[in-house]
């Protein structure tokens, strides 16, 4: 089963997926900690990588393809993957499309504005495990402890990426480039649309759906 999650940022994309994973017996790869690992690991590709996201600027496709590719190469993705956070463009689409490795699906995930600002400002991540919350009483996962990681009981922080005045850049991107991948995959087939505004349980189920009719 592999499969891409895309959607705007905020959309839920990694949480759904942590909670689909064990079902397929699959992983999830966020490009985000790929590039995290590589940074942390100071493998080459990492410090590549690392030069561009300090300046804010996307990193380029072929880096990001060959991460994903060592990724993939793992033995822990034999069974299939979801990922998350690529492609982010129509090129990336096609390059992908043009190495060897095959999708079989693409879940589309939906989300009105003014949702996903509200979300992303309420975003919190554990520094040590990676881990993702969110603060809002409507968020999904809320820390059992204010502000800190259920696994590690540190404080949890607001990633550069989650500040207000960066959200509407991200948001901007998106549109920009992100948002055509939908037709992109729909003239292959591959689409499937969640309604990704509502309650957890509900966008779960519509994305077994997806991923299974
Ligand atoms: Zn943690």
């Amino acid at each position: 089963m592999k499969l891409i999650f895309f959607g705007p940022p905020g959309a839920g994309k990694g949480t759904i997926a942590q909670q689909i994973l064990n079902k397929y017996k699959i992983i999830q790869i966020s490009t985000g900690d790929m590039f995290r690992e590589n940074i942390k690991n100071q493998t080459e590709i990492g410090v590549t990588a690392k030069e561009y996201i300090d300046k804010g600027e996307l990193v380029p496709d072929e880096v990001t393809i060959t991460m994903l590719k060592n990724r993939i190469e793992n033995d822990d993705c034999k069974n299939g993957f979801i990922l998350d956070g690529f492609p982010r463009n129509i090129p990336q689409a096609q390059a992908l499309d043009n190495s060897d490795v095959e999708i079989d699906r693409v879940i589309y995930f939906t989300v009105p504005a003014d949702l996903i600002i509200h979300r992303l400002s309420g975003r919190r991540s554990c520094k040590q495990c990676n881990k993702v919350y969110n603060i809002n009483p409507d968020g999904f996962p809320n820390p059992k402890v204010e502000n800190k990681c259920d696994v590690c009981n540190i404080d949890l922080f607001q990633r550069a990426d989650d500040i207000p005045a960066t959200i509407k850049d991200r948001l901007d991107i998106y549109r920009e480039q992100t948002e055509p991948l939908a037709e992109y995959y729909e003239k292959q087939g591959k689409l499937k649309k969640v309604n990704a505004d509502g309650e957890i349980q509900r966008i779960i189920d519509d994305t077994i759906n997806a991923i299974e009719n």
